[in-house]
């Protein structure tokens, strides 16, 4: 099934301006924001058209601007305002639901050359950014002060911080840490009519008012634009340590997840690859992994000094309980990087093997085992290839549907075989989306999942916030 992203699919939304109004939008920015950089070259604006959704159906944006400061977008959107043109905020576009996918007509704003870090408190251990800096960057410039910016998604080393405050990402060690909500502090935010809107600042507590932090975190840039963020930092954990558990079944590993939970044992990292994705990172990687086992899992402490080793003492009997046939620990930081690396290469490695959709379902942890079997179970049952990973201790997991490139009737078999993994999801108490988002590609499950009250909510904050609907129309509700 393909979803049309853009104003034909988008009731209430504006038509796209004709040419003269086009022009004359784009001229009226030109004579505004002079220094401004405005791609509008047909090649530039189809290099912005997509996400890592490429299925979806996309619009092609009227241009595309790249601002270095708030002020330059709060212009930019008083402009769309004022010739009532759409909005799609953008980042580095590694998103997994359509977030910041084109729009017919629309301005794509980037924000990737807004990527300065304005300051490091150590006193109050946070950092002030603007979005478009890629979260590797952010990491690596904190590390030098002896900090850790936690929230860090397999995509670190390419996604943007205001990608990961439009889409609330989670990450690798969420599990520990809590997700990119958890860490912010203070945001600085336009508004659809270019108010620019200050929020929280340093304090770690401060309930004045209604949250409009967490509101804005994960709303997928369809509430405000985000143009600075204060964010937690900590003092930098020491080097981990680190083991990779192999398992007979799918479902023995997810009874060692739901174990370690229910043992209170808190790793930084509980990460979870079935056989397809072992396969296929080892092919991939060489790193040498089990591949006849089911499923592995990599689990990581962070504890200081001897309480790492004891912490991953206390996994290892609960994976033997599950039936783990191998538990190996890390001989050193190297292997445990590259095993690290390996998971983090999951869905590329996916990829290589055909047409790869990554889904991103949560269930409560107590039900990853059941959750594990109904996932082989629908791919058995529709004759798709599925290869599963995923923040299993979050129990969020992604199951990767792979399709051979020539399978004609692959599209079919795989929106069938979506429908049954997310009504699974629900029934389990669980989400269609752990940290991609609705965007678009979940769209239609939106009322399903939440039911019709909680999206009348929605939309009623929706509309106080951007009555003309000019906030990336289309997305998420
Ligand atoms: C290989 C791979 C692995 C991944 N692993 C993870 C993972 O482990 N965890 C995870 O959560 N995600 C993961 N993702 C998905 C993706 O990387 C995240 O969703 C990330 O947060 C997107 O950041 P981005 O800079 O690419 O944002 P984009 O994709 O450009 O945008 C994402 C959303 O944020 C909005 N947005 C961007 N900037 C702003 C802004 N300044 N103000 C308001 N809204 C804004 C956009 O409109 C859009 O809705 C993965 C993706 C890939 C390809």
């Amino acid at each position: 099934m393909h979803h049309v992203v853009g104003p034909a699919s988008t009731p209430g939304v504006h038509a796209p301006l004709d040419d003269a109004p086009a022009a004359s939008f784009i001229g009226a920015i030109r004579d505004s924001l002079p220094e401004l950089r405005l791609l509008t070259d047909e090649v530039d604006r189809e290099s912005h058209r997509r996400d890592e959704t490429a299925y979806l159906e996309t619009g092609l944006p009227l241009a595309v601007a790249l601002p270095t400061t708030t002020e330059e977008v709060a212009t930019l959107v008083r402009l769309c305002a004022a010739h009532g043109v759409p909005i799609v905020p953008r980042g580095a576009g590694t998103g997994l639901s359509g977030g910041a996918a084109g729009i017919e007509g629309a301005l794509t704003i980037a924000f990737t050359r807004m990527d300065r870090i304005l300051e490091i408190d150590r006193a109050n251990l946070t950092v002030t950014t603007q979005p478009g800096i890629v979260n590797a960057a952010l990491k690596a410039r904190v590390a030098e002060e002896g900090l850790f910016y936690a929230p860090d998604p397999a995509s670190y080393e390419m996604c943007t911080i205001g990608g990961n405050l439009g889409t609330n990402a989670g990450g690798l060690c969420c599990v520990k840490y809590g997700v990119t909500r958890d860490a912010v502090l203070g945001l600085e935010v336009v508004l659809a009519d270019g108010t620019v809107l200050r929020l929280g600042g340093k304090n770690v507590k401060d309930v004045a008012g209604y949250g409009l932090i967490p509101l804005l975190v994960g709303s997928q840039g369809t509430l405000a634009l985000v143009t600075e963020a204060t964010l937690r930092l900590r003092p930098a954990p020491p080097p981990r340590a680190t083991l990779i558990a192999f398992f007979a079944t799918l479902e023995a590993a997810g009874e060692a997840v739901a174990g370690i939970t229910a043992a209170g044992v808190q790793p930084v990292t509980l990460e979870l690859m079935d056989q397809v994705t072992i396969q296929a990172v080892d092919d991939a990687r060489g790193l040498g992994l089990d591949r006849d086992a089911a499923a592995m899992l990599l689990v990581e402490s962070d504890l200081p000094g001897d309480a790492g080793a004891d912490e991953l003492a206390r996994v290892i009997p609960i994976c033997e309980a599950a039936g783990a046939t191998l538990v190996i620990q890390a001989e050193d930081a190297q292997e445990a990087d590259w095993l690290r690396a390996g998971r983090r290469f999951a869905f590329r490695a996916l990829e290589a093997k055909g047409i790869a959709r990554m889904e991103d379902v949560g269930v409560p942890r107590s039900r990853i085992p059941e959750m594990l079997r109904e996932i082989e179970a629908i791919a058995a049952r529709h004759a798709i290839v599925v290869g599963t990973f995923g923040h299993a201790g979050d129990g969020n997991l992604h199951p990767t549907f792979v399709l051979d490139r020539d399978d004609a009737d692959g599209e079919h078999r795989l929106h069938e075989a979506q429908r049954d993994l997310f009504e699974a999801a629900i029934s389990m108490g669980g989400t269609v989306t752990g940290e991609h988002g609705i965007g678009v590609a979940r769209k239609a499950w939106l009322v399903r999942q939440r039911g019709e009250d909680a999206v009348r909510v929605m939309r009623s904050i929706k509309a106080a916030l951007d009555p003309q609907g000019l906030l990336n129309p289309g997305k998420v509700l």
